[in-house]
């Protein structure tokens, strides 16, 4: 056991957890942590190194960036919060206290926040103003299990799962019977009407659309309580979900959370829970070849793409986030 508390000594990443934030003194670049399998990937890389912008938290999660604002917001989900980091000048704060232990996080097409919360097992959306409306927390008359990850699609609809994990114990929510599947579910805001879009999933996680919104990618989590650990993607047929098949599988013993797709379609997603020199980050072609690693010395929930120009790829990786810029840019407004 070393300072870092979860790697051996050499391990070739574990370097990083004793560092305090910012740039890594003697960082040689390319950064040998940003590993091309593929050249594809080779082309994405910048010169640039992994940087920790913030530290000190008990669960990372739910990364969404703010340009208009300039700043980064993310779940602390056991400690009850949404955190605040400033671009301009790295400051941290708390953005929200009392979260109702938030999870996943996004933007709507009108820049508003809309959030999953674990323990009131609802979608909210952060008005201007700072009020929050309840966009949903029922199904046909059940209970929510616990919204996980959202994101919105152009004309403005709400997809988002329901896998529960928020209701398991009292870490990340609270205990509690599950009084509905564990579904994905697409919600139109203008009329409040929701439908389940697919009710096969163990533990429906992450989710992310193509940029054409031809594709919808669904993390299932399941090996978590006996289930599967891969990414499915489905064929989006208007509000509707078809051609369901496995996109990649290569996550066991381990498994990925939240997941983002760049301007190409390439799919970005995070790693961990089992070989330390996996934790991290993933990047697939959209025919599903890994393309290429970040590794991380913390296991990753959640990411997504950020900055002034959409080029920094933000990662929510269990006490810390780290950044790191790429020669891609996320899809915008995700
Ligand atoms: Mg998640």
């Amino acid at each position: 056991m070393t300072e870092t508390g979860h790697h051996s000594a050499d391990h070739p990443f574990g370097r990083y957890a004793a560092l305090p934030l910012g740039d890594l003194p003697g960082t040689r670049y390319p950064d040998a942590a940003v590993e091309a399998l593929d050249k594809r990937f080779t082309a994405r890389q910048g010169n640039a190194a992994i940087q920790r912008i913030a530290t000190g938290f008990r669960w990372a999660e739910g990364p969404v960036y703010f340009a208009d604002g300039g700043y980064l917001l993310w779940s602390d989900i056991p400690n009850n919060r949404i955190m605040r980091w400033l671009e301009d000048d790295g400051h941290v704060s708390v953005f929200r206290a009392h979260s109702h232990h938030a999870n996943g996080n996004t933007r709507d097409r009108s820049g508003r926040l809309v959030t999953c919360e674990h323990d009131t097992r609802r979608v909210t959306r952060t008005e201007p103003d700072g009020r929050i409306t309840v966009l949903m927390d029922r199904h046909e008359g059940h209970r929510l299990n616990a919204p996980n990850d959202v994101i919105v699609a152009n004309d403005g609809a709400i997809w988002f799962t329901d896998p529960g994990y928020g209701i398991d114990g009292p870490y990340e929510g609270h205990q509690a019977e599950s009084e509905i599947s564990r579904n994905v579910y697409r919600l139109d805001p203008a009329t409040g009407r929701a439908t389940v879009v697919a009710d096969d999933f163990s533990r429906p996680n992450g989710l992310a659309l193509s940029p054409d919104e031809s594709r919808l990618y669904v993390v299932d989590s399941g090996i978590t309580h006996g289930g599967p650990s891969h990414i499915r993607v489905f064929d989006v047929d208007g509000t509707t979900l078809r051609n369901g098949r496995v996109f990649a599988d290569d996550f066991a013993p381990g498994f990925t959370d939240g997941l983002r797709a760049d301007v190409d379609g390439n799919i970005w997603c995070s790693m961990g829970w089992a070989d330390p020199a996996e934790d991290g980050v993933r990047c697939y072609a959209p025919d599903g070849d890994l393309l290429g690693k970040v590794h991380l010395p913390e296991a990753c929930a959640n990411l997504c793409f950020g900055g002034r120009k959409g080029h920094r790829l933000f990662m929510a990786a269990s006490t810390s986030v780290y950044a790191l810029y790429l020669n891609t840019t996320g899809v915008p407004g995700r």
